[in-house]
């Protein structure tokens, strides 16, 4: 059997900036910092980091007076940023800067008088956090059914924008109705679907050209790591979500000659390395590295957290 990685996978920027703000806040101001939401959506991730002291809330009610939090990468409404400076909550935000971009256009775009359409899945908490930048004129929509729904009273300038980690294709499609429907809508500057998911969504679209079965190392709360495995079966390739090696079904594996493994963006490269070694009983010789985007992208740290 042989095993095809996809190239990139995994860690991206704005995860791996999230990672180091808890780990760098534990480290400063010691165990425990509050992180509210999981920071990043991986199970091993956010397990490692509770075992270094930090401790996953919902709702900032959950964090007792003068101790400090740290907001998720996906970003929060403004609302919550306000009730923690109410109660007077130390914060670091470790929202990535391309979800910040996208609250900024919301900011400006809404300045500019106009309601804005949000594409994006219900329930995400960047999307909660983006619609949650304005007290009204946001419209939330997910599919070409949605657009054909939406009730906009006659005479508003409409403008829209995106979640970061929606399949490409889906949001084209989505894009497309939406100027059809109306055809003067304002776009954002520029793409708010972000470079990582772009990358490793057409790094998956080759791997499936050249896979029987496509493994997909992530969450089932990663909405980029779902997007890989429906962009994967969307191209006539069985493909599984897993968190860890333990997870793939020997059922799966019947009759396949080669396997292609990708990792979500929240997902770390020590599990792509379980699940390819579980696979391959460490034979590297089964190992092929797909040719990929180099990607050079990262991000600074809030300043009082730089070493
Ligand atoms: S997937 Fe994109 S938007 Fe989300 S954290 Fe990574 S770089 Fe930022």
């Amino acid at each position: 059997m042989e095993v095809i990685l996809a190239n990139p996978r995994g860690f991206c920027a704005g995860v791996e900036r999230a990672i180091a703000i808890v780990e760098r806040a534990i480290e400063r101001f010691g165990a425990p910092i509050y992180v509210r939401h999981e920071v990043v959506h991986n199970k091993f991730v956010c397990d490692d980091l509770r075992s270094k002291g930090a401790i996953f809330i919902e709702d900032l009610n959950e964090v007792p007076p003068g101790q400090t939090v740290v907001f998720s990468a996906h970003g929060v409404a403004k609302s919550v940023r306000q009730e923690a400076e109410q109660r007077g909550l130390k914060v670091f935000d470790a929202t990535c800067p391309l979800v910040t971009k996208v609250h900024n256009q919301v900011a400006c775009m809404r300045r500019e008088g106009m309601e804005i359409i949000m594409i994006g899945h219900e329930g995400h908490p960047e999307v909660e956090g983006t619609m949650g930048q304005s007290e009204g004129g946001m419209h939330r929509v997910e599919t070409v059914d949605d657009v054909q729904g939406l009730q906009i009273a006659t005479g508003v300038r409409l403008a829209y924008v995106t979640q970061t980690t929606l399949s490409i294709d889906d949001s084209q499609q989505v894009i497309s109705a939406l100027k059809q429907r109306f055809p003067d809508i304002v776009a954002p500057k520029s793409d708010d679907v972000c470079y990582a998911t772009q990358n490793r969504q057409d790094a998956v679209k080759t791997l499936a050209g050249r896979s029987d079965l496509i493994i997909v190392v992530g969450s089932q709360s990663s909405s980029n790591s779902n997007r890989l495995r429906e962009v994967a079966e969307l191209r006539g390739v069985a493909a599984h979500l897993v968190d860890e090696a333990e997870q793939i079904n020997p059922a799966w594996l019947r009759g396949v000659n080669r396997i292609g493994i990708t990792a979500g963006a929240s997902a770390p490269e020590i599990l792509v390395r379980r699940v390819v070694d579980s696979l391959t009983d460490g034979t590297p010789e089964k190992v092929i590295q797909l040719e990929g985007v180099e990607e050079h992208v990262t991000f600074s740290l809030p300043k009082e957290l730089r070493k």
